[in-house]
């Protein structure tokens, strides 16, 4: 395995493919394993709770996901279903590094259906934080950003940066850079 590098929207080579919409997977090889081990240990050292493949310049229809012990890789994920009911809440994005959202509309429950990295089937129902994380990743995958979820720009906040340039946000946001 090995971290690879997080690319963000200022990035001037890789940046674009964040805007993207990401292709569909497949095949389901070892390209396609060693991208997903890769893209765990990158969530992880970062640290974040979800993954994008866009966010290692990979534009493919691949994301990671773990929160309080719920975990899923999804390969061309598609949502089967979205609660009417809505939350509000704080994301920030290890592409955009420096800023949190607030206020960003969720469905407050999911189901996704997808395959994992072996084409195997894979099925998630997901609720709350989680519910909010796999909808980050999967917009990640049509080339939208938390920052175009806002109703009201003033809710795009700027944050204090310790001298690794690691965020320090509240520990509800930092749960939610994805
Ligand atoms: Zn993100």
């Amino acid at each position: 395995m090995a971290i690879r590098k997080i690319i963000t929207l200022d990035d001037r080579r890789h940046g674009h493919i964040l805007r993207e919409k990401a292709k569909k997977v497949t095949r389901y090889d070892a390209f396609l394993e060693k991208l997903v081990a890769d893209m765990w240990e990158t969530m992880r050292d970062a640290p974040g709770v979800g993954l994008a493949a866009p966010q290692v310049a990979i534009p493919l229809r691949v994301l990671v996901a773990e929160y309080e012990g719920q975990k899923a890789v999804l390969v061309n994920p598609e949502i089967l279903k979205k609660s009417e009911e809505e939350e509000r809440g704080e994301e920030g994005c290890l592409s955009i590094p420096g800023y949190i959202g607030e206020n960003i509309r969720r469905a407050l429950k999911i189901v996704v259906k997808g395959r994992n990295e072996k084409g195997e089937p894979v099925k998630v129902t997901a609720e709350g934080w989680y519910a909010r994380i796999l909808q980050h990743e999967i917009d990640h995958l049509d080339g939208i950003l938390y920052i175009d979820r806002l109703d009201n720009p003033k809710d795009l906040k700027e944050v204090s940066e310790d001298e690794e340039g690691e965020p320090l946000v509240s520990s509800a946001a930092s749960q939610t850079t994805a």
